[in-house]
């Protein structure tokens, strides 16, 4: 199932929660909206394609550190500074060029990780900060593994209920939740279209279902 599917199976199962909690039409589409999101976030994962589209192009960011690096050096020679310091600038300047060539798109997601992890610990969002984490995670899975099982329900569930709790506005957790829930039931081994099941029950058990 691709991410388009996924996205509006998502939308439509939100579509259902705002018509039970009686929606005003504006909730109606911040709650579709959500669950369509929710409906793509199990494959955030390592080989998931959405990965590569919601973090920024790796050469983008490869190539800025590279010039920061090199202005870093070039700046040290006129900066007036002790020898010493001048030396440690650019040390730090060429370990910024070497390190930006390791940076390769599967670290992306890590790094946006990183970035909403901090965003969230700076705006003190609980909710950001858990998504962060999430992310974090994600990022170092296999596809298909934890993010589509039920661990992975609890702690989008988690993340769910902190988020309806900042908006302040029903039907955003079961929205989200459901969005989730969507996924993991569009990619089961049950479904005719679908090769590969989901290891549901992780750590417990890896079968497929
Ligand atoms: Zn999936």
């Amino acid at each position: 199932m691709n991410g388009t599917t996924h996205a509006a199976i998502g939308a439509t199962s939100g579509f259902i929660v705002a018509n039970t909690f009686q929606a005003n039409p504006s909730t109606t589409i911040l709650l579709v909206g959500l669950a369509g999101i929710s409906g793509l976030i199990p494959d955030l994962d390592i080989d998931g394609k959405l990965r590569d589209k919601i973090t920024l192009s790796h050469k983008v960011i490869q190539k800025t550190a590279q010039l920061i690096g090199i202005l870093l050096v070039f700046y040290s020679f006129y900066e007036g500074g002790t020898p010493k310091e001048n030396w440690v600038s650019i040390g730090i300047g060429l370990g910024i060029i070497v390190g930006s060539s390791f940076i390769r798109q599967k670290h992306m997601l890590t790094m946006t990780g990183i970035g909403v992890l901090t965003g969230g610990f700076y705006i003190q969002e609980q909710w950001l900060l858990l998504f962060g984490i999430y992310i974090l995670i994600a990022s170092f899975l296999p596809h298909r593994s934890y993010t589509h099982s039920i661990v992975g329900v609890i702690f989008f569930g988690i993340i769910a209920s902190k988020f309806e709790l900042a908006l302040g506005i029903d039907g955003v957790f079961y929205a989200c939740l459901i969005g989730y829930v969507s996924h993991l039931i569009g990619d089961l081994k049950l479904l005719p279209f679908n090769k590969r099941g989901i290891k549901l029950f992780l750590p417990i058990s890896s079968k497929e279902i």
